[in-house]
């Protein structure tokens, strides 16, 4: 029962996430404005705000103008929710937990816009200096982050600030495995599916942080 209960409130703060996603880029209030249908800005009912069931129940289609919402809202809730649990079930230690969910909003975020807000990021990493211990050469990510914003590297800064806040909650050799994953996973998409334009990095950068991470557990146990 806990269980579910712990799934559901993860469910809610991965709406939340959505949320953010959707509004922030648009500059539009995350506290202030009802929910509304981004095609015909029908306002939601209280049950077209219940996560998961909304898009369950109504095949991901608009209850009121029928366009399609989009899959990343249902894949961010479940996820979050499934997060919650893991990390419950002692899969995930707190750095690990927090990453993961930081990992999925960024994702999240460079999927849709090719971009994340700083302040998000610097949020989680405050909270990682603050209550983890840390080592000088977490900070080599930040320097390098600052190199990509000052020359014109072919990767974003904003990957090295995830490696940044990564660092927290597995070694540095775990995280050139899994740049290793995360460039194959991605060469994979590219030549597969999306063939043209830039593609979001921070999407394959988690699948292969929590490739790693239950890697891991189904050794140890
Ligand atoms: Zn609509």
């Amino acid at each position: 029962m806990e269980i579910l209960f712990l799934f559901i409130i993860g469910t809610i703060f991965g709406s939340f996430f959505g949320l953010l996603v959707d509004r922030i880029p648009a500059g539009e209030s995350i506290i202030f404005g009802r929910s509304h249908c981004d095609s015909c800005n029908h306002i939601l009912s209280f049950r077209d705000l219940i996560p998961l069931f909304y898009q369950l129940s109504s095949a991901s289609l608009c209850r009121y103008c029928k366009s399609k919402i989009p899959l990343m809202n249902f894949i961010l809730e479940f996820s979050v929710g499934l997060l919650f649990c893991l990390a419950w079930l002692n899969y995930l230690s707190l750095p690990q937990f927090l990453m993961s969910i930081l990992s999925v909003i960024l994702s999240a975020f460079d999927y849709r816009h090719h971009s994340f807000p700083f302040i998000i990021w610097l949020i989680f990493a405050l909270s990682f200096i603050i209550l983890f211990p840390s080592s000088l050469i977490f900070y080599s990510w930040l320097v390098l982050a600052l190199l990509t914003e000052i020359f014109d590297f072919k990767i974003g800064s904003g990957d090295f600030l995830w490696f940044f806040t990564a660092s927290f909650s597995i070694s540095f050799f775990d995280e050139m495995k899994l740049l290793q994953i995360a460039c194959l996973l991605g060469i994979i998409y590219y030549l597969m599916i999306k063939k043209r334009d830039e593609i979001a990095f921070i999407p394959f950068l988690t699948i292969a942080y929590l490739m790693l991470l239950f890697g891991h557990q189904i050794l140890i146990r």
